[in-house]
């Protein structure tokens, strides 16, 4: 007996890469289409289990390859049903081994009357360093490869197994940012978004960005992609550079340039995020400024109310909120007020922090020094 090597991990593997991986052990390539298929459509994680391939064939994979799901470290339930989970990757890599032990990444899982909302992480950790997140305390741990990225939504959908409603979303809103781990995201949602792969539909997948120009126009050119958010989160280039340090690589009309190029498919609208802050940037003359910025663009607001950490940020005022969302709404630009889910253990946007994980990144840090 050998431990499984990395190389042939199976999760998050392409149809051409397991055709290929098939063809390597003297089989036809068409059994790599059958294991593609156990693997994503039928969401199968048991070798044993893949029932369209021939036992032989089924042992040796489980020989020589591995499937390696995030492990459930802990899960945490909040009042209103989401489900937070903390999950272990097994870091195939030894130099972030060192670094940051084992990663753990968050995952949510909300269900809803007819469907359940996946919000997945796709960095362990996030470089961008918007004040007021969480996340950002922690750096950047290390980017999640393609495996680790579906294998969270399979994690969460297979731990719902008996209760999952019809529709699925995913939301690229966890820790990370996804455009600065640009292949291993794009790779995770060919198999995510193909039909023949574990089918969600474009119209129900969103790739949340702080604004990352580059990768905003590299998304447009590819056929197959998910529906683009944009962290705006501000109505002048003083206010998001105070709060968003990206920004002065990235500044507000740059970006808007960037989402007016942007090739909408047909029933596509983009979404603009902006996390109000209260006092800061939650005026009327903000809205009315939001308004000038995007009334051009086929778009629409989700407004999130800021959701405390150990930040010195606060709430904003209901009232305020509720004003911010009308003008926007009265000067034609769709503009809803998203609550966050699962404040309460920690859940909710921008709270993803993993308290356990910048305890164990000291620790190692610590470890080190001595
Ligand atoms: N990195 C990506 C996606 C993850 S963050 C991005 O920034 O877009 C997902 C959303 O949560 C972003 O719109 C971000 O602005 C928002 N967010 C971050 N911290 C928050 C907080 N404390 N309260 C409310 N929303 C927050
Ligand atoms: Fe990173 Fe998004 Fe948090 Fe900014 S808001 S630090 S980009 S996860």
């Amino acid at each position: 007996m050998h431990e499984p090597t990395e190389s042939c991990d199976l999760l998050g593997k392409s149809a051409q890469e397991l055709r290929a991986l098939a063809e390597s052990l003297g089989e036809p390539a068409y059994r790599g289409a059958q294991l593609y298929h156990a693997l994503y459509s039928e969401r199968r994680s048991d070798f044993a289990a893949m029932t369209n391939l021939p036992a032989a064939l089924r042992e040796r994979l489980a020989r020589d390859c591995a499937i390696r799901l995030p492990r459930i470290l802990r899960t945490h339930l909040s009042s209103d049903g989401t489900l937070r989970y903390v999950l272990a990757l097994s870091d195939p890599d030894a130099r972030t081994a060192n670094r940051a032990g084992s990663a753990t990444v968050e995952t949510v899982f909300m269900p809803e009357e007819n469907r359940q909302t996946i919000c997945v992480s796709t960095q362990a950790g996030c470089a961008v360093d918007c004040h007021f997140c969480l996340t950002s305390t922690l750096g950047l741990i290390r980017n999640l490869t393609p495996g680790e990225i579906l294998g969270q939504v399979l994690v969460a959908l297979a731990d719902h197994r008996d209760a999952l409603k019809p529709q699925t979303n995913v939301v690229l809103m966890g820790q990370g940012e996804p455009l600065l781990n640009y292949d291993a995201v794009m790779a995770s949602m060919r198999i995510l978004l193909d039909p023949n792969g574990m089918a969600v539909s474009p119209k129900h997948v969103t790739l949340s960005t702080s604004g990352i120009i580059p990768g905003i126009e590299r998304l447009g050119q590819e056929k197959i992609r998910p529906k683009l958010a944009i962290s705006l989160n501000a109505s002048t280039n003083e206010q998001r550079d105070k709060i968003m340090p990206i920004n002065r690589k990235y500044p507000i009309e740059k970006l808007l340039d960037a989402c007016r190029r942007y090739p909408l498919r047909p029933w596509e609208k983009l979404t603009f995020e902006y996390v109000l802050l209260g006092a800061f940037n939650d005026s009327t003359e903000d809205a009315q400024r939001v308004v000038e910025l995007i009334s051009h663009l086929r778009a629409k607001v989700n407004l999130i109310p800021w959701n405390p950490g150990d930040l010195p940020y606060e709430k904003p005022d209901a009232g305020r909120l509720e004003k911010f969302r009308r003008t926007l709404a009265d000067k034609g630009v769709p503009a809803f007020t998203r609550y966050s889910r699962g404040q309460d253990v920690m859940a909710a946007c921008g709270q993803l922090a993993l308290l356990e994980s910048a305890r164990s990144n000291l620790a190692q840090i610590s470890s080190a020094a001595s």
